[in-house]
């Protein structure tokens, strides 16, 4: 018997961005509609004739997607909010659509979070205790017909009921969303019966659930949810996909649905990979992720064809499906075209399409069985041992430095309350200081002007001078509008990640690895290949330049490791703290560079902080207790005079406070404006015990606020945090908004901070 191939989702954009390009051709302009669609129509085509091409045998439908694949499902489940619809709760036309993505007028958008421990974003589903479900749309029948009509014959891809009721929200009222299910199944169940009578043979049910912390209730919904689908359709094959995290306790629970296929994620399953192939019923094929979905690097054959081995010896080739371990959405389309810097990692690189390439390659190889020989393997392992091997990635000097830490290092000389006196002293800053986060308006001529000076239509010099300029306008508009503390504005940065990366060494940038964040916002992130270390200051110059055009106390802005390492590929031959102390030392080094000019305060980005934690509370405590470790690593070098600040936004950080004030910031600014101060209910539980200004602006919204508006959520913060440690800030860094928003809303933010002194000096 023959090894049977998968793939469980392609990435959508297009090669060249066409989607992006073509869905914000029509926001513009609707007469687009017709190009948007031709184009959605091509990516799709393209994407299942290379997919059949590279000899995949179960090749996705459904995974095409205008925005989002939950935004999808709930118009297929005609479950949309009735706020965005004119018909109920179907999503008649493509504006109903993006109005739920980005909002329309004054209906705000639907809320949108990250997928899983990914940096994919979701469209989260909102959904009320009486909510029924109807079948609404026709897009994975269309797309499946679509497909055979090429004569390529679909596995549709659905996200299944539990995992979609798990990651949905409630609407109104807090409910058992289980109570949903019996309503939920009838429409699946007739989802399937037409797949079915169209001629499909597999689907694809994706069910990250399971490897998330799961209630025994959810467990048993899962089972029954399953055993209702089976039977749906006679003749179809269902195949339940977990990927990102082990099975645990709900290991056994999986291995009792009646399904035809389940997968397997060996890179995140830890052991459970040998416990799945143990208590496999002999009638379930194993769909094996084999292939890494969500790094960029190329696999590993010889780790690969063994656990291959030993899965086949178990239960036989012909139950076995090789697989990426999870959809290659994550990853970056093609490397056809691709030009990395530094040029010589491309032969260490796999994208989607090369992904696919591996696995026709792994299940030939397999089949095969004496691959030691094969020129294949040895190509691909002489690629690997260079990676492994690469002087870059063995430095002996930042080995051994991250090997000689020592506790002293990530610890502060001496504890808050005694720092808290000198750098009063030293700032002489009033109560309630006022600040920014960081960025001021990165407007289009400071754009033009980066993409003018890269592509060499400017001199160094030239450029210098403009982004001075720039730099000095903030600075007297700071001045002027009476900001306590300044900062530079960030206006030769392009991204706080990237910026860093290029001048790191161990970072490699793509030309084109653009990989979707959520809707038509795609990223190229950047990767981490090497030991990182500095090789010289990264932002010394401009933040002594800003420090000496003022009197006023000038914040040095960094990015903190952990935001660095989270938005960027990493290396897999070392664990992430390894990789998250190098470049805490890095940052360290630029620390003491901006404190020995004389900066007084420097603050270090991490609103990363709480991101991709794993899927399993239970994980959470060793990861978070790495990261805070690189942030102090980072931080706490510095005399007790020099004022640490770190920023961090838009995540629930009520279940992470502990680890927050065990950073040891002297002062951190988060985002609190848009829940309206909801934050200040976890510090009435938890006395954070240094300085704090929670953002009195949404930065994301263009509404100005006014200064009673601001004053009133300062005196609430004021009740639960006290006077001493209060400061004022936005909820974010500016770059994204004009100065005609930025001037006032600043203004009114400083009037706010002056109303609140007088009022505290009055009592
Ligand atoms: N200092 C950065 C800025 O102001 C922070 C951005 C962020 O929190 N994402 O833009
Ligand atoms: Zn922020």
């Amino acid at each position: 018997m023959r090894i049977m191939t998968q793939n469980l989702g392609f990435p959508r954009i297009g090669r060249d961005r066409e989607l992006k390009k073509a869905v914000e051709a029509y926001w513009k302009d609707p007469r687009g509609r017709s190009g948007l669609l031709a184009t959605a129509s091509s990516i799709r085509q393209r994407n299942w004739r290379l997919q059949k091409a590279a000899g995949i045998d179960l090749i996705p439908s459904n995974d095409f997607s205008f925005y989002d694949q939950m935004l999808d499902h709930i118009c297929l489940l005609g479950c949309a909010p009735s706020r965005y619809t004119e018909n109920g709760r179907r999503v008649a036309n493509l504006d109903e659509y993006f109005a739920m993505a980005r909002g329309s007028g004054d209906l705000h958008a639907l809320e949108m979070t990250k997928w899983l421990d990914t940096n994919y974003h979701y469209l989260v589903p909102e959904l009320e205790a009486d909510q029924d479900f109807q079948l609404a749309s026709t897009k994975p029948f269309d797309e499946f017909r679509e497909a055979l009509g090429l004569g390529i014959l679909t596995k549709p891809v659905l996200p299944g009921p539990l995992s979609f009721l798990r990651l949905a929200k409630c609407g109104g009222k807090a409910f058992d969303k289980l109570s949903l299910l019996p309503k939920l199944l009838p429409v699946y169940r007739l989802i399937l019966r037409e797949l079915r009578q169209l001629g499909a043979e597999w689907v694809q049910f994706d069910e990250p659930i399971l490897a998330m912390d799961m209630e025994p209730e959810e467990r048993a919904a899962l089972l029954s949810a399953y055993r209702d689908l089976t039977g749906a359709a006679p003749g179809l094959s269902l195949m339940v996909c977990a990927y990102f995290g082990p099975y645990g306790e709900n290991l056994a629970t999986l291995l009792e649905l009646p399904v035809k296929a389940l997968h397997i994620d060996t890179f995140r399953a830890g052991d459970d990979c040998d416990a799945l192939l143990q208590g496999l019923s002999p009638d379930t094929m194993l769909s094996l992720g084999v292939v890494d979905g969500r790094n960029v690097w190329k696999n590993d054959f010889s780790k690969s064809l063994k656990r291959i081995a030993k899965a086949r010896e178990k239960i036989g080739a012909d139950r076995l499906i090789l697989s990426p371990s999870c959809s290659l959405l994550h990853v970056p389309i093609s490397l056809a075209q691709e030009k990395p810097t530094p040029l010589e990692l491309l032969p260490w690189l796999s994208f989607a399409e090369e992904k696919l390439s591996e696995l026709g390659v792994l299940a030939r190889l397999a089949q095969a069985g004496n691959w030691l020989s094969s020129p294949e393997f040895r190509a691909n392992q002489e690629a690997v041992h260079d990676r492994r091997d690469h002087p870059a990635a063995n430095l002996a000097g930042v080995r051994g430095r991250v090997m000689r830490l020592h506790p002293e290092q990530e610890t502060r000389k001496s504890p808050y309350a005694d720092r808290k006196s000198g750098q009063s002293a030293r700032l002489g800053l009033p109560l309630y200081p006022t600040t920014t986060i960081g960025s001021f308006p990165q407007t289009e001529a400071v754009r033009r002007a980066r993409a003018n000076w890269k592509k060499g239509g400017a001199t160094d010099a030239e450029y210098r001078s403009f982004l001075e300029a720039e730099t000095l306008q903030a600075i007297r508009r700071q001045e002027e509008l009476g900001l306590d503390v300044l900062v530079h504005g960030e206006f030769e940065r392009n991204d706080m990640v990237e910026f860093f990366g290029e001048k790191l060494a161990g970072f490699a940038f793509t030309s084109g690895g653009w990989v979707q964040s959520y809707g038509t916002r795609c990223v190229k992130p950047p990767i981490i290949y090497g030991d990182v270390h500095r090789t010289g200051p990264m932002t010394l110059d401009w933040a002594a330049f800003a420090m000496k055009a003022t009197d006023r106390p000038m914040k040095g802005m960094l990015t903190g490791p952990v935001t660095i390492l989270k938005w960027s590929f990493v290396r897999d031959d070392q664990p992430l703290s390894e990789t998250a102390d190098q470049i805490a030392l890095a940052i360290r080094d630029e620390v003491a560079d901006l404190e020995a000019a004389g900066i007084p305060i420097i603050q270090i980005d991490e609103p990363a902080l709480r991101e991709a934690l794993p899927l399993r509370k239970s994980d959470w405590k060793a990861c978070l207790d790495w990261e805070v470790r690189a942030f102090k690593l980072a931080s706490s070098g510095v005399k007790d005079e020099t004022q640490i600040h770190t920023h961090m936004c838009y995540c629930d950080f009520g279940e992470i406070m502990e680890y927050i004030a065990r950073m040891d910031a002297d002062v951190i600014s988060l985002e609190a404006s848009r829940s309206r101060m909801e934050l200040l209910g976890t510090f009435s539980h938890f006395a954070y015990p240094n300085g704090i200004g929670p953002g009195v602006w949404d930065i994301h919204s263009p509404r100005i606020p006014g200064p009673e508006e601001m004053a009133e959520l300062l005196l609430r913060a004021r009740g639960v945090l006290g006077a001493e440690n209060l400061w004022i800030n936005p909820d974010c860094g500016l770059k994204t908004r004009g100065w005609e928003e930025v001037l006032p809303a600043l203004r009114n933010m400083v009037e706010a901070a002056r109303s609140l002194r007088e009022k505290t000096q009055a009592t």
